[in-house]
């Protein structure tokens, strides 16, 4: 995928504008020069015209939790395929999570993954660790590594279980303004589970992972975020415990979000019985009940985000038995096209509802200044197709791995690519004319 460069003066055409904070869901047009939204549903006679056929044109997407593997294990991702992958997704921005080797625990490293991903289109915001190699036992220079470039601060994969240091990682949060982001996990409790626990975990003889897990770190981090004051934001959401806490803490008015994932609002348990090693990942796919509460949660409003946790695993880690194999799953190119065929086109959600999910939603828990189709806006959209059929394949992806439990879906709904400054990237040529 080579970026490519936009005429100074541009018209797209035949778009569908999607707003949420502007509250537009509408047909018109867009005009952009060097960079910059400079006019809505109009007639530039002189401009170069792109006609989108009916393409939503929406503010940029984020996709605040993924992996990106490098530095370590470029195997399985490098931040350059992850780019690729993101702008293939319609994903204008990535927040990469600090599990790489060495993990994203000191300032320079965190400069250099700025820096590596300038050459492209798409923005990494790198997420710093909360403890020195993510090992739990003592905290980074976490206003050292702010003032670097980290948005925010995580040992996602892992859990702070020492109670203290999770408690001065969210005083510390009050100082940068950056949130702690929680991979709620009590390891005691998981052990060696490798899905959830229940009937199925059970049936298959596989070592399960309580609810227990997940909610009792929600609830101990909910209670210390209240108390420190500091910024707490819950990933990938996946029990109806852990959403209670967040929707009570939300009516508390606490500094606490929380995001949800494609795959926990879409698959439970069941489809474990495959042994489809792409069905694993953490927090494992939860029951029916846990899903239809995730997605009643949604429309209420509780989450600020939708985030994939895209998680690539080469082939090796995952074609092994199922309790031997890797936890998680890649996201990028399919989450769009997920959300919208099974919520947005079944009226779950508004058009709206999932933009602001994906873009302004996840810009505001990272503190990132909101983008919208407003003249005077620099220039960070997404573009899909509402109606495109397409199905899924891992192997057209631009991500290094291939372990998605989504191969073969019918989706209707197709992202194109991302438009960044004066720059396009993605899956679809554009045709100038
Ligand atoms: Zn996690």
């Amino acid at each position: 995928m080579k970026p490519i460069q936009l005429p100074d003066k541009l018209l797209l055409k035949n778009v569908r504008l999607v707003d949420a904070e502007q509250n537009i869901d509408q047909p018109g047009s867009l005009l952009i020069e060097s960079g910059v939204i400079t006019a809505l549903n109009t007639d530039a006679d002189d401009a170069t015209v792109w006609d989108l056929d009916g393409a939503v044109v929406c503010p940029g997407f984020v996709d605040m939790h993924v992996h990106l593997r490098e530095p370590g294990f470029e195997d399985a991702e490098t931040i350059k395929s992850g780019q690729k992958a993101a702008a293939a997704g319609g994903f204008t921005a990535v927040a990469c999570m600090p599990n790489t080797n060495p993990a994203l625990d000191h300032a320079g490293i965190v400069r250099w993954i700025i820096e590596e991903a300038e050459s492209f289109p798409i923005t990494v915001y790198p997420i710093a660790a909360i403890t020195k190699n993510r090992a739990g036992l003592e905290l980074t220079e976490m206003v050292e590594l702010h003032r670097a470039g980290a948005l925010a601060f995580s040992d996602d994969g892992g859990c702070v279980e020492n109670t203290e240091l999770m408690r001065r990682a969210l005083e510390y949060s009050k100082l940068t303004g950056a949130p702690i982001i929680d991979h709620a996990e009590d390891f005691k409790l998981t052990g060696a589970g490798s899905m959830h626990e229940s009937a199925v975990s059970t049936r298959l003889g596989l070592p399960g992972i309580p609810r227990l897990s997940e909610d009792i770190m929600t609830v101990r981090d909910v209670m210390l975020a209240e108390y420190t004051g500091g910024k707490l934001h819950l990933a990938h959401v996946s029990t109806k415990g852990a959403l209670e806490a967040l929707e009570d803490a939300l009516k508390r008015g606490l500094p606490v979000t929380g995001e949800v994932s494609p795959h926990h609002l879409l698959l439970t348990d069941k489809a474990v019985e495959s042994f489809d090693t792409s069905t694993k990942m953490k927090p494992p796919l939860r029951e029916e009940e846990d899903r239809l509460a995730l997605i009643e949660g949604m429309k209420r409003g509780a989450f600020a985000a939708i985030a994939t946790d895209h998680a690539p695993h080469p082939y090796e880690t995952k074609e092994v038995p199922f309790d031997e194999a890797a936890f998680g799953i890649i996201g990028l190119e399919t989450a769009l096209g997920l959300i919208w065929d099974r919520f947005v086109r079944t009226k779950v959600i508004s058009a709206a509802d999932m933009v602001r999910l994906f873009s302004n939603g996840p810009r505001q828990v990272l503190g990132l200044p909101e983008v919208s189709l407003t003249a005077g806006t620099p220039v960070e959209l997404t573009v899909f197709h509402p109606d495109e059929k397409w199905v899924v394949n891992a192997k057209e992806f631009y991500t290094k791995s291939r372990n998605t439990p989504f191969n073969g879906w019918e989706l209707i709904g197709r992202p194109w690519g991302i438009l960044k400054g004066s720059m396009w990237a993605g899956r679809v040529t554009p045709s100038f004319k």
